[in-house]
């Protein structure tokens, strides 16, 4: 079977892309540190634990396996943390990338699938965030994965690495099957902290920021099922594999949600108050970020099918209510 080497693996996005590529019959290889993932997440193919720092594991690992392409999600991807430690966003995300980028090509493994973020778009007012957009981050984490992406041009223009990079807008949800989910420690993301507060796991839900120029004060967002995010991984590796050129894919539907239009649809869903305080804009955060462009739906075939807040509420709060992975 095709062995396809998964970075971060262990993580939430990665475990999702694992479950989907072992039942499209690749053997997906986990490299992952561990840092923010959890081994219990491993379930559908070997594991390697190493860091993506470490050029010799890297070397090891791509010998033992020969994995005919990389899917790298591994990265840390806070927008918050971001901002106030930023070196090690540099560090890990872009040092990282390097070093996993020439272990592949010292390997003879051209092919490369990149998660990157709208958040390399930046704050742009009136501006259609199309693939063709100019980016101007205003974080350090958009700053990274922007970086990333410009070290994939030249990697392929000296040694032939064909990539595909998909810039993914608010990925949310979890395995319908409840086989792995989503599970940060510590928690960040308005879903699942949204979640803990309807559970009682937490106080309340604070909403940062509700003076920005939205039609509710809120923050606007695209959120995509993470189903139909790893089923566009899918895809980009069969287009590698086809031999089509390196291109860069939005993966949004289109549209947007504002935090408190997401709190709205949770309690509808879950049939129970959200508690909320609200609080100070966080540092980092764009006011609106919505996918501008239909270029996966075109080319690729994508279809986000499962992409509706209902449909990744219910899924998000079914595995939050069951699952877990060990601490
Ligand atoms: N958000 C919030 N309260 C929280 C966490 C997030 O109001 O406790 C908001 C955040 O400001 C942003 C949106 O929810 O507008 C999505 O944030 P998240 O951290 O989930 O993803 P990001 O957009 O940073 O990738």
């Amino acid at each position: 079977m095709t062995k396809i080497l998964v970075t971060g693996g262990a993580g939430y996005i990665g475990s999702h892309a694992c479950k989907l590529l072992k039942s499209k019959g690749y053997t997906p290889v986990v490299y992952d540190n561990l840092c923010t993932g959890w081994q219990d997440a491993v379930k559908f193919g070997p594991f390697e634990q190493g860091d993506l720092r470490d050029g010799a594991r890297l070397a090891e690992v791509f010998g033992k396996y020969e994995p005919a392409a990389v899917m790298h999600f591994a990265a840390l991807s806070q927008v918050g943390e971001s901002m106030h430690n930023p070196g090690i966003y540099w560090d890990n995300n872009v040092g990282g990338s390097q070093s996993l980028m020439q272990a592949a090509v010292d390997a003879g493994c051209q092919n490369f699938v990149f998660s990157s973020t709208c958040a390399t778009y930046g704050d742009q007012d009136n501006v259609v965030l199309d693939e063709n957009c100019a980016q101007y981050p205003i974080n350090a984490y958009g700053a990274s994965k922007r970086a990333v992406e410009d070290m994939l041009a030249h990697y392929e223009a000296a040694f032939g690495l064909k990539h595909v990079i998909f810039r993914y807008f608010n990925v949310a949800g979890a395995d319908p099957e409840g086989d792995v989910g989503e599970f940060h420690q510590p928690e960040t993301h308005l879903v699942p902290l949204m979640l803990d507060a309807i559970a009682g796991k937490r106080d309340a839900l604070t909403i940062f920021g509700t003076d920005y120029d939205t039609p509710d004060g809120t923050c606007i967002r695209d959120y995509v099922h993470v189903m139909d995010l790893v089923g566009a991984h899918v895809l980009g590796l069969k287009w590698l594999e086809e031999g089509k050129e390196s291109r860069v894919f939005n993966l949004g539907t289109g549209t947007g949600f504002s935090v408190r239009e997401v709190v709205n649809h949770s309690a509808a869903v879950t049939n129970k108050e959200v508690p909320i305080n609200e609080g100070p804009r966080r540092p980092g955060d764009c006011t609106k970020l919505v996918s501008g462009s239909t270029r996966a739906e075109t080319e690729l075939g994508w279809t986000p099918e499962m992409s509706t807040l209902e449909r990744m509420v219910s899924d998000a709060w079914r595995w939050h209510q069951t699952g877990h992975y060990d601490k």
